[in-house]
Parts: structure tokens; C-alpha cells; sequence
């Protein structure tokens, strides 16, 4: 029998007990990244969650499917439908084509989940590659009768749904025409929002197609639900995102595949709260813009930012700082040293300890409990080591720390050979040559601490 797991659900507002549409199989639909920058580390948070959220279900037992979308068309600066695609914004930045910086960016948002240890989804799905599922899902709103067409597009009509905003608690009529964003006059509501853009008169945009309706290009919201269908089906188990998609995209999500497939469309919404850094909105001109290039650059392991992102729950706000940062590499680190320490060879887990792991995570993914636990039993002296190891290192398939691939400290190869000489020369007690030796250690950037177990050895942070 599966253990129950209990997720709370951002649409109904309230923690339930998950039961799969399909036995044994979760079908997430995960936000993905608008590929026109580096994302920033409040974005990776997210990924951060959806990945143990689905490695708390592959560590239950479940099969899970998980579609990853990749925006590189149709997201505009303003959120809505006003402003510059923020492709074309990347691309004049950079003076490169559209196409290039979404292929550029496609590779850093990747390898950035990598590095954090995030597990391949299922399925990466390009909005670009999925024209033509938006353009027929499109058409099917249109025969609907929940479209109008206007001269700058198609815009999906959201008087015609029933509950529109009900996600958001958004009180429509509270909504002045004009408060939300810059109403174009042939708009009829200002919570309506543009299926399909056309492109501006006299401009030939970089990525541009055909359809029924003219040259253009989708809107943002519309990849997000014709490729969940296309992968999921009409209903899929959970969606994710950043509470930041609350309010328009996730909200215009539910009110166009709803109104297209007359079902449910996602059976649990969970939204990762916002990250600040240093108690401030991130922002390029505060300099509280942070990326995990940043965190690397100051001789940070990028696990660092994961296990300090786990010290938190998913849905209260995080506060990162540089000082937040060492103390979890100091965390991380220790627990590595031990974890290398001890022997775990024809170990097995402890069966009651995972049992209480298990508990931890599957209420409502509460890693801040599950590492917690994690310590006790690593701190408890009556265990055995090896016993302690292996079941740390189970717990490790929903941390996803990489404990069991990085038990050896990675220290490069020149710094262990300085570290040696340094023993060399202490045994000798040729302290005033040794301390040289420690100096440039410390120098190319790692720190010596001499414990009863021998010389420890940290990278520094800042
Ligand atoms: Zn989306």
C-alpha cells in the first residue's frame, strides 16, 4: 500500500490527501523558464521544489510523468499583452538573433538545473515546436464562441467563462479597465487576453507564423496549456509555477483549457513563494539580481543553494544572503565529511528511519522537517555508522544533495598535493614552513582546519 501524501492545493486553498487520476502515475506540468536571460535564483527555487516534489513521488513508489516547457515566443514584457517580446529585448541586448538567444539561453537554464541537481523532466517542450497544438487549440476556443478578434489579434473572451480568477481570488469587477495593464481599445475586459498576436504593421518580427487569423505569434499563456494537453491530457494531477504566475498566467491557463475541454485542468496548483535577497525584491539595479553563474563565480558548489533552498518551506518566502549561504555550506560540507567518513559497505537503510523521513516529506513536501530528521540521525551516537549512512544516503534520493556521488570532498588536485606537503612538513615540525604552505592554500581560495581526524579542507565562500 502507498503511503498517503498530502499536498496542499493553491486553487481550493487548502491541504488534501493526492489521489492520482491514474493509479500509481502523477502527471506534473511544470512552468518553465523564458529563455531570454539567465534565470535568477528565485527561478531556480522553483525547479528546486517541482524536482522533489517529484522525487517525493518516484521515492513513494509512482511513476511520474513531467513535462518541463521552455518559453521562447509570446512572453511579453508587461506579463499581459503590451510591451516587447522579451526574446526581441534579449536579442537587441545582445545583438544576436531571436533564434540564437533563445538556443543560448535554452542551454544555461539546463545546465543551471543540472548543476542543482534537478532531474531531466519527461518531457522539454518548446513553445516554437508547438505552433501548430496552439494554433488548433486556438481554433477550437474559436468555434467555441469564446474569442473575438480584434486588429492587433485573437483575444479569448473571459466573460464567457464561469469563475474566471477564481485561482487568483481576483474580484473582476474591481478591475477598472485600464488598471491592469493598457487597455487597447477594442479590448472588451481588461482581464481579456491576447491566443494569438499579430505581427506589427510594417515590422517583420524575428519569429513569426502563419494562421487562420493572419502573421503573428501565440500569446504566452496558450503554450502552456496546449502542450500540457498535448503530453498530460485534458486533466492533468498537478501543475506548478511561482506564485508570481498566479494572478494572469496561471489563471488564463485554467480559463482557456477549461473552456476548450469542458474538464478540469489541473487537479492540484502548488506555486513556490518568492525569494528576496537581502530582504529586497531581486533587481538588476540593486545589484539583488542573483544567478547561480553568480553563487559559482564565488567559489560556491551550486548543491549549496539547493540544500539552502530545502532549509525552507516551498511556500514561505525565502531571504537569501551571502551569510545564509556559508552557513549552509558549512551544513552541507559537514555533512559530506561525515557521510565519507563512515563505511556503509553491505549496509542496509534502516526501514523505521525512512518510514519517518517518509512522513516528513510527503506532508506537503516539509524538507525544513525532513532535514531536520536527516541531522537527528546523523547526530544520533547510539546508531551505528554505517546504518547512519546508508539511510542518509536514502534520504538523499529526495534531497538530492548527490551524497552518494560526492562523498569524497572535491578538492582539485593541486590544493590536495599542497595540503600533503603541509602534513609532510607538520610531522616534521617545520611549523614556520608549514604555515607558508597554509598561507598559500589559503590563497588560491580554500581553507585548513586541523581537526583530530586530520587537516579539513573548505572551499571559501566570499
Ligand atoms: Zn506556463
Amino acid at each position: 500500500m502507498l503511503n498517503p501524501i498530502y499536498l496542499f492545493d493553491t486553487y481550493q486553498r487548502e491541504k488534501r490527501e493526492f489521489v492520482p487520476l491514474e493509479p500509481g502515475v502523477v502527471k506534473v506540468y511544470t512552468c518553465g523558464s523564458t529563455v531570454y536571460d539567465y534565470p535568477h535564483i528565485g527561478n531556480l527555487r522553483a525547479y528546486i521544489f517541482s524536482d522533489t516534489l517529484r522525487r517525493v513521488f518516484e521515492f513513494n513508489g509512482y511513476n511520474v510523468r513531467q513535462v518541463i516547457n521552455i518559453t521562447d515566443v509570446g512572453h511579453l514584457v508587461s506579463d499581459a499583452d503590451e510591451g516587447e517580446d522579451k526574446m526581441e529585448v534579449g536579442a537587441r541586448r545582445e545583438n544576436r538573433s531571436a533564434w540564437d538567444i533563445a538556443t543560448f539561453y535554452t542551454d544555461v537554464f539546463k545546465r543551471n538545473l543540472a548543476q542543482i541537481n534537478v532531474k531531466e523532466p519527461s518531457v522539454w517542450s518548446r513553445a516554437t515546436d508547438h505552433i501548430a497544438e496552439q494554433v488548433a487549440l486556438i481554433k477550437r476556443l474559436e468555434a467555441a464562441g469564446y474569442t473575438y478578434l480584434t486588429s492587433d489579434g485573437v483575444y479569448f473572451d473571459t466573460s464567457k467563462v464561469k469563475n474566471y480568477g477564481y485561482l487568483a481570488r481576483l474580484d473582476i469587477s474591481g478591475i477598472e479597465p485600464g488598471a491592469r495593464v493598457e487597455l487597447s481599445e477594442e479590448k472588451r475586459s481588461p482581464t481579456d487576453f491576447a491566443l494569438w498576436k499579430f505581427s506589427p504593421k510594417g515590422h517583420r518580427r524575428q519569429m513569426e507564423w502563419q494562421s487562420p487569423w493572419g502573421i503573428g505569434f501565440p500569446g504566452w499563456h496558450i503554450e502552456c496549456s496546449a502542450m500540457a494537453m498535448k503530453y498530460l491530457g485534458d486533466t492533468i494531477d498537478i501543475h506548478t509555477g511561482g506564485v508570481d504566475h498566479i494572478p494572469v498566467h496561471h489563471t488564463n491557463e485554467i480559463a482557456q483549457s477549461e473552456a476548450a475541454t469542458g474538464k478540469q485542468f489541473a487537479r492540484y496548483w502548488m506555486h513556490v513563494a518568492f525569494l528576496t535577497v537581502d530582504g529586497k525584491k531581486m533587481a538588476k539595479s540593486e545589484g539583488t539580481f542573483v544567478t547561480l553563474q553568480d553563487i559559482v563565480k564565488r567559489g560556491y558548489d551550486p548543491l549549496v543553494f539547493r540544500y539552502l533552498a530545502l532549509t525552507s518551506r516551498y511556500r514561505s518566502g525565502l531571504n537569501f544572503t551571502w551569510r545564509n549561504l556559508r552557513g549552509a555550506q558549512k551544513a552541507l560540507f559537514s555533512l559530506r565529511e561525515k557521510i565519507a567518513e563512515w563505511n556503509s559497505d553491505n549496509v542496509v537503510p534502516s526501514d523505521e528511519l525512512v518510514e519517518e523521513f517518509k512522513k516528513r516529506v510527503n506532508n506537503d513536501i516539509n524538507t525544513p522537517r525532513a532535514i531536520a530528521f536527516m541531522w537527528d540521525v546523523a547526530d544520533d551516537k547510539s546508531l551505528p555508522k554505517g546504518i547512519k549512512k546508508a539511510t542518509i544516503i536514502e534520504f538523499d534520493k529526495v534531497l538530492g544533495f548527490g551524497l552518494e556521488v560526492r562523498v569524497a570532498i572535491e578538492i582539485p588536485a593541486e590544493i590536495r598535493t599542497l595540503v600533503e606537503q603541509r602534513e609532510t612538513l607538520r610531522r616534521e615540525k617545520k611549523w614556520e614552513e608549514s604555515d607558508l604552505i597554509r598561507q598559500e592554500i589559503l590563497s588560491k581560495g580554500y581553507e585548513l582546519e586541523d581537526t583530530s581526524s586530520g587537516p579539513r579542507i573548505v572551499k571559501r565562500g566570499s
